[in-house]
């Protein structure tokens, strides 16, 4: 793409966006610049390039793409998403406070509840469905609102606009948590957050062979802290995982299509299933938020929870019995997967506090992935009757 204009369309800003042909060779594709440091002509005399932590064409290529794709000014790339999510929380300080939304991501909780209070940030998680709720935990040194959307596991929507509202009221800044929806169904910062993250593992990454994360936003003061983390704290992918990702951003658009398409035939299938209790999926009329999911989303997406009849036993047997969804943890790649929340995702949550948010032991989560939604259909039905 020659220059870059803000008023492309999402599908051609995926192929596109950051990248131009090599000025060397003139190589369409960005190639994978896998070296650690640059020659300097003399001291402190080089082409912008110093040092691989610091600087890659081919990571600066990937956050370019994924800023767009986003709408944000600045993006900046790690590791993994865990390394995005503590590099954010190191932009904090010993005595500030963080409220998080209940039912989060399982290494959010853990981060949350075991590494950073041993540096003096607190984290109070709350049901964030009512913004009086949010305002009665709300404290002085509350400087950050950490928004997951839809929930994980059980697919509950925060209202980000709402949300963000309030917290410009109080000078709190706004983190959503995009890994569920990616950057083709929701914008959390044309919502008004001021932070959007994502764990690229999943839908970016798209094909389960890449582990990356990404942090986005328009505010400058924020970015530049953020991008002096990025290099003091070291967290940053690898050029072939950034070539992946760039690779995978391409063809984003038409999978997320799919996996929404796949996701509402699914859903809408296993709610009239005998042998299932219940079925949660923004996309379904039946889900309580479903005027927000239209509000807030461009479609549902491929992440499906549901309860089966006949409790733990039938679960682990019907988890078995399977044949095309492969049951493994992560989600967004392209097969289809199937997991045990109480089991294995979201083991690490003690017992009690999974039961309060409705992890029960019949709970199934699927990442619904872009095959014949007949031979996923029958799939399920075959391990149901076992
Ligand atoms: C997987 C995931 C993360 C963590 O990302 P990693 O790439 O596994 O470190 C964070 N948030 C959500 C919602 C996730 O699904």
């Amino acid at each position: 793409m020659k220059e870059h204009k803000a008023n492309l369309h999402k599908d051609t800003l995926a192929i596109h966006a950051g990248q131009s042909p090599d000025p060397t060779t003139g190589a369409i594709m960005t190639p994978i610049y896998q070296t650690s440091t640059y020659v300097q002509d003399g001291p402190g005399i080089h082409k912008g390039f110093e040092y691989s932590r610091t600087h890659n064409p081919t990571r600066f290529a990937l956050e370019r793409n994924l800023a767009a794709l986003e709408g944000a000014k600045y993006g900046l790339c790690f590791s993994s998403g865990c390394a995005a999510m503590s590099t954010a929380i190191h932009s904090f300080k010993s005595g500030d406070h963080i409220l998080c939304c209940d039912d989060v991501y399982g290494g959010t909780y853990r981060l949350f509840t075991k590494v950073f209070p041993q540096m003096g940030v607190e984290t109070t998680f709350a049901d964030f469905s009512s913004i009086q709720n949010i305002e009665k935990l709300t404290k002085s040194n509350t400087k950050l609102i950490w928004i997951e959307t839809p929930t994980n596991p059980l697919l509950k929507l925060i209202d980000i606009e709402k949300v963000s509202a309030f917290a410009k009221t109080k000078g709190i800044k706004v983190l959503v948590d995009n890994t569920f929806m990616s950057p083709y169904l929701q914008n959390p910062l044309s919502l008004g957050a001021d932070l959007v993250l994502h764990s690229t593992t999943k839908y970016i990454g798209g094909h389960s062979d890449v582990v990356g994360g990404f942090i986005g936003t328009s505010d400058e003061e924020l970015h530049k802290i953020l991008q002096f983390n990025q290099n003091a704290i070291g967290a940053i992918p690898s050029p072939l995982d950034c070539f992946l990702g760039l690779r995978s951003t391409k063809t984003l658009h038409v999978r997320m299509q799919r996996h929404s398409e796949n996701g509402k035939a699914l859903a809408t299938w296993l709610e009239s299933h005998p042998q299932i209790e219940k079925v949660t999926y923004p996309g379904l009329k039946s889900h309580p938020q479903y005027d927000l999911a239209k509000r807030q989303m461009k479609d549902s997406g491929g992440m499906i929870t549901f309860v089966i009849k006949g409790g733990m036993d039938k679960a682990k047997k019907f988890l078995s019995r399977l044949n095309i969804f492969a049951c493994a943890e992560s989600l967004g790649g392209v097969e289809s997967l199937i997991e045990h929340p109480g089991l294995m995702t979201h083991a690490g949550i003690p017992a009690d506090i999974r039961a309060k948010l409705g992890i029960v032991d019949g709970l199934i989560r699927v990442s619904v992935g872009i095959e014949n939604i007949d031979d996923l259909k029958a799939d399920i039905d075959q391990a149901l009757k076992g």
